[in-house]
C-alpha cells in the first residue's frame, strides 16, 4: 500500500491525455470522459480539491467539423482546436452538472507562465476557483499556442499547474499502467516500475516515444513533468485511465501506477 504518501493529500491535479479521451477513430471517447467526471466528482465530494488538465480539444473539434483524420495544416488544426475546446467544455459542464458541480475553463500558454506578472494572475484566478469549490478544466490555449499543438503536450503544463496551485499530488492518466523498463507496447518483456525515488539518467533513458500515435508526449514528457513536480514538492503518479475507479484506488493508497516521490 501507499497509504503513507496519500494520507496528507488534499489538492490534486489530474491530467488526462488524448490517448485516454480519444477513440481509435480519433473522436472523443464519451464513455471515458463520463467515467472521469464521475470519479472526479466522487473525490470532490470527499473533500479533495481537484484541478483537471484535459487534452481532447482537437478530437472534439474533429467530430464537430466532420474530419476523419487529424488536420496537418496548422490553421485548420488551430480552428479544430478552437471549435473542439468549447465542445469539450460543454461535455464536461453537462456531466459535472449532473453532480451539482460548477466548472470553469482556464486556457494557459506556456510563455504566459514564464512571465512573472501573468503567472501571478493565473495563480490568483486558479486558487480563487479552488477556494470557491469550482473544478477548473485547464488546457493549453491551442488556438494561439501553435508550437504546443505542433510539438507539445499537456504533461509539462500539468506539472506547472501543480506547482502553481501548490498541489500535493499530480496524477497523469494515460493508456498505460505506469512507467516500464521499456515501451510495453513494443516489448513484451517490459517490466512495470512501482516507484521512482530519484529521476536519474537511467530513468530518463527508459522513456521511448508514444506507440499509439495519438498522444503527443509519450513517456519523455511525463518524465520531464515528474522532474518539475517532484522538485516543487509534489508527488506524481502515472496511471491507467482504463482501470476502473483508478482515482479512488490511487487516493486510497493502492499500489497502482508508478509513483515519483517528491523531493523532501
Ligand atoms: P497520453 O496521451 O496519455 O499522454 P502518450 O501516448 O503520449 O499518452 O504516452 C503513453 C505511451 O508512452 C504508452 O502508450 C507507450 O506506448 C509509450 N511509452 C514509451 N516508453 C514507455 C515506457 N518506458 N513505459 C511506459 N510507456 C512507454
Amino acid at each position: 500500500m501507499r497509504t503513507k504518501y496519500m494520507k496528507d493529500v488534499k489538492r490534486i491535479v489530474v491530467k488526462v491525455g488524448s490517448s485516454s479521451l480519444t477513440n481509435q477513430n480519433g473522436l472523443i471517447n464519451i464513455f471515458q470522459l463520463e467515467s472521469l467526471v464521475k470519479q472526479v466528482a466522487e473525490l470532490h465530494n470527499k473533500g479533495y480539491e481537484i484541478v483537471l488538465v484535459s487534452s481532447g480539444a482537437i478530437a472534439a473539434g474533429m467530430g464537430k467539423l466532420n474530419l476523419t483524420s487529424r488536420p496537418t495544416e496548422m490553421p485548420l488544426l488551430q480552428a479544430t482546436a478552437a471549435v473542439g475546446q468549447v465542445a469539450l467544455i460543454h461535455m464536461y459542464q453537462k456531466f459535472f452538472s449532473e453532480y451539482g458541480i460548477t466548472v470553469a475553463q482556464l486556457l494557459l500558454t506556456r510563455d504566459g507562465l514564464e512571465d512573472e506578472k501573468r503567472l501571478f494572475h493565473a495563480k490568483n484566478a486558479s486558487k480563487s476557483l479552488i477556494e470557491n469549490g469550482v473544478i477548473q478544466i485547464v488546457n493549453e490555449n491551442d488556438a494561439v499556442a501553435v508550437d504546443e499543438i505542433a510539438f507539445g503536450d499537456n504533461d509539462t503544463l500539468s506539472a506547472m499547474v501543480a506547482e502553481i496551485v501548490e498541489a500535493d499530488l499530480l496524477i497523469l492518466l494515460s493508456d498505460i499502467d505506469g512507467l516500464y523498463t521499456k515501451n510495453p507496447m513494443l516489448n513484451s518483456d517490459a517490466e512495470w516500475i512501482k516507484e521512482v525515488d530519484e529521476i536519474t539518467d537511467e530513468i530518463k533513458a527508459l522513456a521511448g516515444m508514444s506507440a499509439t500515435g495519438l498522444g503527443t508526449g509519450g513517456m519523455i514528457t511525463k518524465i520531464s513533468a515528474a522532474q518539475i513536480a517532484v522538485s516543487a514538492g509534489v508527488h506524481m503518479i502515472i496511471a491507467n485511465s482504463a482501470t476502473p475507479w483508478i482515482l479512488k484506488r490511487i487516493t486510497d493508497g493502492e499500489l497502482v501506477g508508478t509513483l515519483f516521490k517528491r523531493s523532501e
